[in-house]
C-alpha cells in the first residue's frame, strides 16, 4: 500500500538518538520545519537495551544530551527531563557528570515519547528506490516492512532521506551466533532466558568497555560462576577521557578532521582511537581487579584471564560450548568448555549502500572507495539525483571519531536540520 497523498520533505530511517535529535532540531525550527516522518524497526523506543546493565554508566557528560550543545535553552535537555521526573535537586546532590545508562535510556525514551505523530515503530525500511522526475530523480520511495506482520509492506515518498541506522555487531570470522554463543548486544536478553544451573561458566571474548562490563556483571550476578576472559591485549587498557584528549569529540574537531588530508586523518585516529575503541573506564578496570584480588584472598579462582590470546573456534556441544583458545606467544591451543560464550567484539557502522540500492550508483566515491560526504553530512551525488541523502553515523572517514557517538549528536543534527531547511525552502 502506498501513501500517495503526499511527498514528505524528509524521511528518517532509524529512530535512535541520532534521528531523535534531528526530529527535535526540526521541530525547534518552528514554522519553517519541513514535513518529516521516521521509521524504526524496534517495537518501541530502545537504546542498546541488551546492555542496560545495572551500574553501567554513560561515557559522556549529561551535558552532551540530545540538544544542549546546540541550544542550552531547549526543553529537550537532560536537565528538563530531570525536572520533569522530579529529580533535579537529587541529581545535583549526587555530584556526578555521567548518569547511569539506565537513566540516560529513560531520558531518551522520555524525549522520544514526545514524537508519536512522526515516528512509526515496528517499521523496517527494507529498500529505497529512485523515482525519476522531469529533469532528475527528485523523489525516493521507501519500502517499509511491518515487523509484526512481515508479509505486509507499505511505501512512502520523500524528497530527502536521513539514514541513522546505527551499529552492526562485529564478530570474528567463522563465528556463528546460537543459543549458547552470543554477541554482547543481546547480553541481558539472552541471560534472562538462560535456564538456572548451580555453577555457571562463561567465556567473554574482548577487552573493550562492553567486555569488561559483561565480565564484571557476571562475577557480581553469579557468585559461583567461573568467568574466562579472553583477549589479545596484555590487560584491559584505560579509556583516555582526560580534558585535552577529550577535545577530539568537540564540534571544532569535526571541522579540523573534515579539512585534513587522508594522512592527517589517519594519524588523528591513531593518536585518539584510545578515547573510544577497545578501552575501558578506569573505575571498572579497578573493580574487576578488586574482585579478582578478593577471590584470591578467599582462595577461589572465579576469573581467569587468558591474555595475549585469541579464540580460534567456538563449537556448540551437548554440555555447552567448546572454545579453542590460542595463546599467541607460543601458538599453544587449549580447549575450554563453557556454558556460554559472549563475543564482546564490538561493532561497525552500518554500511548505507545495501539499503540505498540503485541510489548508491549516484553517490560519488573517494580514492579509497568510500562515500564522499559534504560538511553537512549530505552524500555528494551526481546531478541526476536531486534528493538529499544525509548520513548520521557512517561518516567516521570524513567527520572523525565522534561520528557514531553521542558527543556530536546535538550539533550534528542541528547542522543537518539547517541543511534540510535550506534544501526544502531555498531562499533564491
Ligand atoms: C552498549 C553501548 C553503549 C554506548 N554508550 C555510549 C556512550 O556512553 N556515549 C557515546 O557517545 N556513545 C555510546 N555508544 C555509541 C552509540 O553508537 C551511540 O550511543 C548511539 O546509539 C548512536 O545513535 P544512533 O541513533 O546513530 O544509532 P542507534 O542507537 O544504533 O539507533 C539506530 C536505530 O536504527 C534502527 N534501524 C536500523 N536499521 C533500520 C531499518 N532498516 N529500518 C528501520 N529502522 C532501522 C534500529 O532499530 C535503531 O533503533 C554506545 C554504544 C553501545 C553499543
Amino acid at each position: 500500500m502506498q501513501d500517495t497523498t503526499r511527498i514528505l520533505d524528509v524521511a528518517g530511517i532509524g529512530f535512535g538518538p541520532s534521528n531523535l535529535a534531528l526530529a527535535i532540531a526540526l521541530r525547534e525550527r518552528g514554522e519553517e520545519a519541513p514535513s518529516a516522518a521516521f521509521f524504526d524497526r524496534s517495537p518501541s523506543f530502545g537504546w542498546h537495551r541488551g546492555m542496560l546493565i545495572d551500574d553501567a554508566t554513560m561515557q559522556i557528560s549529561y551535558l552532551k544530551d540530545l540538544v544542549t550543545l546546540r541550544d542550552p535553552t531547549s526543553s529537550f535537555s537532560f536537565l528538563c527531563y530531570l525536572k520533569d521526573r522530579g529529580r533535579l535537586v537529587d541529581f545535583i546532590n549526587h555530584q556526578i557528570l555521567v548518569p547511569s545508562r539506565t537513566e540516560f535510556h529513560d531520558y531518551l525514551a522520555w524525549a522520544a515519547a514526545r514524537f508519536p505523530e512522526v515516528v512509526s515503530y515496528g517499521s523496517e525500511v527494507t529498500a529505497v528506490r529512485p523515482v525519476p522526475g522531469e529533469h532528475a530523480i527528485d523523489c525516493v520511495e521507501l519500502v517499509i516492512r511491518d515487523v509484526a506482520e512481515p508479509d505486509r509492506t507499505r511505501t512512502c515518498l520523500a524528497r530527502n532521506l536521513v539514514l541513522a541506522t546505527g551499529l552492526r555487531m562485529a564478530l570474528p570470522d567463522g563465528v556463528e551466533l546460537s543459543e549458547r554463543v552470543w554477541h554482547s548486544s543481546e547480553f541481558l536478553h539472552r541471560l534472562a532466558e538462560l535456564p538456572p544451573a548451580p555453577e555457571r561458566s562463561f567465556t567473554v571474548v574482548g577487552a573493550g568497555q562492553s567486555a569488561a562490563e559483561v565480565t564484571n556483571h557476571l562475577l557480581g550476578a553469579f557468585p559461583d560462576a567461573r568467568v574466562h576472559a579472553v583477549f589479545s591485549r596484555y590487560g584491559y587498557s584505560v579509556a583516555d577521557d582526560s580534558p585535552f584528549a577529550n577535545r577530539i569529540f568537540d564540534p571544532a574537531a569535526v571541522d579540523d578532521y573534515y579539512l585534513a588530508s587522508p594522512e592527517v586523518r589517519q594519524s588523528l585516529m591513531r593518536y585518539h582511537g584510545n578515547a573510544n575503541y577497545s578501552v575501558v573506564d578506569l573505575d571498572l578496570i579497578k573493580e574487576i581487579y578488586r574482585r579478582q584480588y578478593q577471590d584470591k584472598v578467599a582462595g577461589v579462582h572465579r576469573l581467569r584471564i587468558a591474555n595475549v590470546s585469541r579464540v580460534r573456534a567456538a563449537t556448540p556441544v551437548a554440555n555447552g560450548v567448546d572454545v579453542q583458545v590460542e595463546f599467541l606467544p607460543n601458538g599453544e591451543v587449549e580447549t575450554v568448555n563453557s556454558d556460554v560464550v559472549i563475543f564482546a567484539t564490538g561493532y561497525r557502522p552500518a554500511d548505507p549502500m545495501p539499503l540505498l540500492g540503485e541510489l548508491g550508483d549516484f553517490i560519488e566515491l573517494d580514492d579509497e572507495g568510500m562515500l564522499r560526504v559534504d560538511r553537512n553530512y549530505r552524500a555528494v551525488t551526481s546531478e541526476k539525483l536531486a534528493c538529499g541523502i544525509y548520513l548520521q553515523g557512517a561518516t567516521e572517514h570524513t567527520h572523525g571519531i565522534s561520528s557514531s557517538l553521542l558527543s556530536m549528536t546535538a550539533v550534528r543534527s542541528g547542522e543537518i536540520a539547517e541543511s534540510l531547511c535550506a534544501a526544502v525552502r531555498p531562499t533564491s
